[in-house]
């Protein structure tokens, strides 16, 4: 005998799961871009007041993620356009990531996870 409640729990948290899913798969409209691939590079950028706490302060302190580490970071992370994610770290999170562009900031990400590519 199985109790209904426990089913619908169960039932409950696959759809959790799917939605969760749902949220981290790239949407239509933005398949042309690229957002977890190892030469994409992410800032976290979280809201400067007295709300940030500790663990969104540690994550803005650790500066860039890889694109291909995001969905192991950010498990709940939804994507809102193509240089925009909200990353989701606990309820009510209001942190960002924001894509780390061709330019200054993206030499810096790559020196940092590959070393100078001038020297190699
Ligand atoms: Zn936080
Ligand atoms: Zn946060």
């Amino acid at each position: 005998m199985t109790c209904i409640h426990h089913v619908a729990g169960a039932v409950q948290a696959v759809r959790k799961y799917r939605q969760q899913e749902a949220q981290k798969r790239v949407p239509d409209d933005l398949k042309s871009h690229s957002f977890f691939g190892s030469m994409d590079f992410w800032r976290y950028i979280p809201v400067f007041d007295n709300r940030l706490c500790p663990k969104c302060k540690a994550l803005f302190e650790h500066h860039f993620f890889q694109g291909s580490h995001l969905r192991i970071v950010f498990p709940y992370l939804e994507i809102r356009d193509e240089d925009t994610i909200n990353a989701n770290v606990h309820p009510n999170c209001r942190c960002e990531l924001w894509r780390v562009t061709v330019g200054k900031y993206y030499d810096k990400a790559y020196t940092k996870f590959f070393g100078d590519p001038e020297k190699v």
